[in-house]
């Protein structure tokens, strides 16, 4: 194997691992997506739980205000009739005082029912709101978890398959250099290869001494650089 065809199979290593790292990246970006859906399914599920409740209280505040109102009548009708059958001034207005407070009561009962309907109006309004959010919520959660799903699995057979690439590549390369590659590759650098550029690493821009240079590009030798640690090639190798 020529020095090029072994930077050349080093080079195409690096672009499947990069691919393998892409997908991998893109796998764990996966899970956020549909946690995010089913936290807004959960969100959605409390507020319509505390609105049916909502509505229960005031269902019942309005059942007592109905309650209250009925009596009220009531009570009129009972000093209206009384008021028909006094005898005298003292017994006449007493009853006329009565039935002036049992009218304001009755005006105050019929305000709170007012209220109290208006009250369960508005919480059956949220209630429908919030059932038809759920709905919509539930729907975006399902697709996005079959989306991820499908994505997941595609994802999964392209790493199977950059796998069985790159042990390919790497079967035809010597011992060595594989452990080379995996010790720059494990380094700090996201890049295992740069090209010269000019006579500084193609990566870090370290000035590189000019025998090595020579040796570097007419494919003698690899190197790394003494600044980044990257594998450093021909400057055209990259271009195949
Ligand atoms: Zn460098």
């Amino acid at each position: 194997m020529t020095a090029s065809d072994t930077v050349e199979t080093l080079l195409r290593l690096q672009d499947i691992d990069r691919e393998i790292q892409k997908r991998k990246e893109a796998l764990r970006s996966l899970t956020p997506e549909v946690e995010a859906a089913e936290a807004r399914v959960d969100e959605v599920r409390r507020e319509l739980e505390e609105a049916r409740s909502e509505l229960q209280e005031a269902q019942a505040e309005q059942r007592a205000d109905q309650r209250s109102v009925k009596a009220g009548r009531e009570t009129l009708q009972r000093l209206k009739e009384r008021a028909e059958q006094v005898q005298d001034m003292k017994q006449h207005q007493a009853v006329r005082s009565e039935l002036s407070t049992a009218r304001r009561n009755l005006n105050e009962a019929e305000e709170a029912a007012l209220q109290s309907m208006e009250r369960v109006e508005d919480a059956r309004k949220s209630v429908a709101e919030l059932e038809e959010e759920l709905a919509e919520a539930e729907e975006v959660y399902r697709e996005r978890r079959q989306a991820v799903e499908d994505r997941r699995r595609e994802l999964e057979e392209e790493l199977e398959r950059h796998r069985d690439l790159r042990d390919d590549r790497a079967g035809v390369l010597d011992d060595d250099l594989v452990r080379l590659y995996e010790e720059v590759r494990k380094g700090k650098t996201d890049d295992v290869l740069a090209p010269l550029s000019g006579s500084h690493c193609g990566h870090c821009f370290t000035m590189i001494p000019p025998q090595r240079r020579n040796e570097i590009r007419s494919g003698q030798r690899l190197y790394r650089c003494e600044g980044c640690g990257v594998i450093l090639h021909p400057p055209d190798a990259a271009e195949d």
